[in-house]
């Protein structure tokens, strides 16, 4: 098996570093490894690991108070062999280039693990979007795009919403870069509004897209999943929507927790009652009454067959993997396992259903919003998440047949599925000189 040093196309650029529990770190960690199971050759390793193209623009705007300020905005296309770049734009105090080209290189992967035609990319902003009013972040955000105009496009690369980027400055990318196109060019990015061009299903899609696989995973170990417990971390978009379809298949939900805490219940937790509690307290957990309290670190821990990590990195580490019972991880949240806890977690039999598979629901229905848009035929809410349903079903089975044939885990899997799909393409296309 040939093994691979890191190109010096990534963490070149001054920045906080990176360590072995990161998830960029690990992210690169897993694509080294698929590189060697695969005997991708020197030339076709730095291809992969150098991103296509990387530009940093300056965003002046001038504040509320009559000062300029200057922002710095990143956008970085890690690969376009299979489509255009898709990837989110983060507004961000710490954002910086070598996070940006990691987490653009992160897309190319889970776009090619759900057979999405699309590359990988990301973007991002260096500013703090708790200090900024409505007037000011929608500056920064046309300023942005129209610094980009030639970056960006539904042929070349495709924003969507990321970290503190939402809906409405979705909406304000696409009435730019329309302005400057003189037409209104709804499939430049996704995740808008549905008035201007958004899907139906695009908001419960990441939830339903990882509940798919994980009754793919349940089925392999023969469970049925009314005959299951689930605990779930984080209750936010992912969270409680996974939560909620895995209470209707008839799971039983024995812990959520999010930043407040975590609420425990043997006998089950009352899911629309939570949903309804959140709603009504500004989005927060905070005073349920429907579990006892208990640490978001207990929780991890509790005994149950599936474990869903959905609300941030690092969760699940060397340090508290020895102690998870769960059967199933499928991980809602990107970079929830870091690197060293793959190897506990397989040692002890879990199974885990990596973030680039479990948690690509949300860009495939951007595919199929960029699919509507083009068409100008919109889809219904049926239709969007039987083709979902479908789609992740589909790459499942395929990323299972890759870990039976390499006896490998299924993480691992998911990146020699991802980086063969890529390569092969990249072959077949060849280097144009
Ligand atoms: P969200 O902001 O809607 O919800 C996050 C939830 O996590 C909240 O309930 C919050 O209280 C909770 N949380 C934050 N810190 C916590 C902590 N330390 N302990 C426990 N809970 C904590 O976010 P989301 O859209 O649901 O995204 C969650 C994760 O899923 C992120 O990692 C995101 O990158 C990833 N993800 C989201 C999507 C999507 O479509 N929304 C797609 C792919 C990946």
């Amino acid at each position: 098996m040939a093994t691979h040093q890191l190109s010096s196309s990534y963490y070149k650029e001054p920045g906080p570093k990176l360590d072995a529990e990161s998830p960029f770190e690990s992210m690169m960690e897993r694509f080294r490894f698929a590189a060697d199971v695969l005997g991708l050759d020197d030339g076709m390793f730095q291809y992969l690991s150098s991103p296509a193209q990387q530009v940093i623009v300056s965003i002046p705007v001038v504040m509320d108070d009559g000062r300029i300020q200057v922002f710095e905005g990143y956008r970085v296309l890690h690969a376009s062999v299979l489509g255009p770049g898709k990837g989110g734009i983060r507004y961000a105090p710490d954002v910086h280039l070598d996070e940006v080209k990691a987490l653009a290189a992160w897309m190319t992967w889970k776009c090619a693990v759900v057979n999405v035609p699309f590359g990988g990319a990301k973007g991002g902003v260096r500013c703090d979007p708790k200090t900024l009013s409505q007037g000011e972040l929608e500056r920064i955000t046309r300023r942005y795009t129209s610094a980009l105009i030639e970056v960006i496009g539904p042929d070349t690369d495709i924003p969507a919403p990321d970290m503190n980027t939402n809906e409405q400055v979705m909406a304000w990318i696409m009435d730019t870069y329309s302005m400057h196109m003189r037409r209104t060019e709804t499939a430049v990015v996704t995740g808008k509004p549905l008035l201007i061009g958004g899907s139906k299903g695009r908001r419960e899609a990441t939830g339903r897209g990882l509940v798919t696989v994980t009754l793919a995973a349940l089925n392999k170990i023969g469970l049925m999943p009314n005959r299951t417990t689930t605990v779930v971390q984080g209750f936010g978009n992912v969270g409680s929507v996974s939560a909620l379809l895995m209470h209707e298949l008839g799971s039983r939900i024995v812990a959520i927790s999010d930043v407040s805490g975590a609420y425990h219940n043997p006998d089950g937790i009352d899911i629309p009652a939570a949903i309804a509690y959140a709603r009504e307290h500004r989005n927060s957990l905070e005073g349920f009454a429907g579990g006892t309290a208990i640490s978001n670190a207990e929780l991890l821990e509790l005994d149950c067959d599936v474990l869903i990590p959905a609300a941030k990195e690092d969760q699940i580490n060397k340090h508290n993997a020895p102690n998870i019972k769960a059967k199933i991880i499928a991980e809602g949240a990107n970079g929830p396992v870091t690197a060293n806890a793959d190897t506990i977690l397989d040692e002890k039999g879990i199974l885990v259903i990596p973030d680039i598979l479990a948690n690509a629901g949300g860009v495939t229905v951007s595919y199929f919003e960029w699919v509507q848009d083009r068409q100008g035929y919109f889809w219904t809410e049926e239709r969007v998440n039987r083709r979902l349903n479908r789609m992740m079903r589909d790459a499942f089975n395929l990323v299972y047949g890759v870990k039976e044939q390499y006896n490998i885990t299924l993480r691992q899997a998911a990146y020699v599925y991802s980086i063969k799909k890529v390569a092969d393409t990249l072959k077949l296309r060849g280097i144009y000189a």
